[in-house]
């Protein structure tokens, strides 16, 4: 058993989401030193989409290895274990109704880990950047020849 009781564990649990902020506030610095000019936590968009390119119909959501079930990370706490387990298997599937939601409606949506940022942000950095200049280049394109 845990020796904490169920109000300390969900401060902790909260604690745990707040790390996870934390990468996506060096996302969007870097992001932002690029000169891509996102919109963050977007209420009127499904699922609030830690970033994005309305414009360009791009949402990018930035998942912690915890509260989105990563397979290789997410560790449910000893106490409470069904509460933690249900609640992490439905933000699993709220996942994948988001995800095919933009799918279905021709957006582009780009998922990234928790842990991919800890091992490699420079990369997630590029991949981002990457995608998001395509796109945007795409569409002046578009505009600018048809
Ligand atoms: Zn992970």
């Amino acid at each position: 058993m845990d020796r904490v009781n169920k109000e300390t564990r969900t401060q902790i649990m909260k604690k745990v989401k707040s790390t996870g902020s934390g990468i996506e506030e060096r996302i969007r610095k870097e992001l932002w030193k690029r000169g891509l000019r996102y919109r963050k936590n977007v209420k009127s968009l499904l699922g609030s989409p830690d970033l994005a390119f309305k414009n360009y119909k791009i949402v990018i959501f930035i998942d912690s290895c915890f509260w989105h079930g990563c397979n290789l990370h997410c560790r449910m706490p000893e106490s409470n274990k069904d509460y933690w387990i249900k609640k992490i298997s439905r933000n699993k599937e709220r996942d994948l109704e988001v995800s095919k939601y933009y799918n279905e409606n021709s957006w582009t949506l780009i998922r990234i880990w928790e842990h991919d940022v800890k091992n490699n942000i420079d990369e997630v950095i590029n991949k981002i950047s990457k995608d998001v200049v395509i796109i945007i280049l795409s569409e002046y394109s578009r505009f600018r020849w048809t």
